[in-house]
């Protein structure tokens, strides 16, 4: 287990741009503001979504294309440092018109229709991410 105490440094609140790609409009956020560490969360809707679930058997992300309009029921992530940059981790769920649920790890591909986003930025030592042999995945560092 690995634990940092973080304070809240700055708080943005964001209308993405509509027909921009979700995950890089908040990626952008965070470069052009220096958030290096922080929390992330938004709702709206999308034109189309793409994510991913990561298979713990075969330690691969199976990709999941969804090719219809979506509300953004809720999406959760967080930013750290990996490769020296802002990396924004975060999880989507998303509804269509019959009430039913999608939702999975954001990937590249997911166009915004409308989107109101919060980013809180945080004080506090830089965690970064590292490939984690057990999982294959690359997690926060525990060791700093
Ligand atoms: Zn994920």
């Amino acid at each position: 287990m690995m634990i940092k105490r973080v304070e809240v440094r700055e708080r943005f609140m964001a209308r993405l741009s509509k027909d921009s790609d979700l995950l890089e409009e908040i990626t952008d956020i965070c470069r052009k503001h220096g958030v290096t560490l922080g929390r992330v969360e938004a709702l709206g809707a999308v034109q189309k979504a793409c994510f991913s679930y990561y298979d713990q058997t075969t330690h691969e992300y199976k990709p999941v294309s969804v090719d219809k309009p979506l509300e953004i029921l809720k999406l959760t992530g967080n930013i750290t440092l990996r490769d020296n940059v802002p990396f924004v981790h975060a999880h989507v769920t998303l509804g269509d018109a019959q009430g039913r649920a999608y939702g999975g790890h954001l990937a590249p591909g997911t166009i915004i229709f409308a989107c109101e986003c919060f980013i809180e930025a945080f004080d506090g030592p830089a965690l970064t991410r590292e490939l984690d042999p057990a999982t294959d995945l690359f997690l926060w560092r525990t060791g700093e």
